[in-house]
């Protein structure tokens, strides 16, 4: 956890655990960020109600159709497909104006998909489909970590993957919504244990088939990629 997000929960007694500067939808799915409302009017951008629903009732999700030359619109970098002009969106520096007519995400080239071995064949296999279903929108691949399998992460065991949607670890983007409602409605042919996209987690054994916005909410783990805003997590049986 990072410090000034330490310092920010301790400060609001973990009561209510702000997820600042992270990505959001806004209104009409457009990309968004939790900001404040102040600072959200003052860039010029539109809130939404419980875009952000971990926040405090100040934060909330911030999205600007429109800005700069046109075409131009308010957008995490890793998903503008041309050049970013800064200072005239509301929120963080990796939140520009996006001088594009692209509205897709990615493009990136087929990813290394895992070899079986510690990564269990149930998990290559899911990543080969994901990877097939969602051609150009997977950088990278993480199936294995150096940890004890049934010490807590199914990564220990090999079998979940990370499916990195972003420019790079740590880097915001809200590419990964379709890839994990698609991991929802095939959990069948994947054989799902659970996904997690957004700070949001669904396990067909739990929850019934609904779009990401209405998944169960995690906690704020203080960073983009532990909130899951920069890769989708898939678990396997
Ligand atoms: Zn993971």
């Amino acid at each position: 956890m990072q410090l000034k997000y330490f310092l920010l929960s301790t400060l609001l007694g973990g009561a209510a655990r702000a997820a600042l500067n992270e990505p959001c939808y806004g209104s009409g799915g457009r990309a968004g960020v939790c900001v404040t409302t102040t600072t959200c009017s003052s860039g010029g951008g539109v809130t939404i109600n419980g875009g952000c629903p971990s926040d405090p009732a100040n934060v909330k999700c911030c999205s600007k159709a429109s800005c700069g030359a046109s075409p131009g619109n308010c957008r995490w970098t890793s998903d503008c497909g041309g050049s970013s002009v800064s200072n005239l969106c509301p929120g963080p520096a990796g939140f520009k104006c996006c001088q594009s007519t692209a509205t897709g995400f990615g493009g990136y080239g087929a990813p290394a998909i895992p070899a079986v071995g510690g990564c269990k064949a149930v998990a290559v296999d899911g990543a080969r489909k994901i990877v097939n279903a969602w051609p150009g929108r997977i950088r990278q691949i993480y199936c294995t970590r150096d940890c004890a399998c049934g010490s807590g992460s199914d990564h220990c065991c090999g079998k979940a993957t990370d499916m990195m949607c972003s420019d790079a670890g740590g880097t915001p983007t809200i590419s990964g919504r379709q890839i994990a409602e698609w991991v929802m409605n095939n959990r069948g042919t994947l054989n799902l244990k659970y996904v997690i996209w957004g700070q949001r987690i669904w396990n067909p054994s739990q929850d019934a088939v609904a779009p990401w916005t209405s998944w169960r909410g995690m906690e704020d783990r203080g960073d983009v990629t532990q909130n899951h805003w920069d890769h989708v997590h898939v678990s396997y049986n």
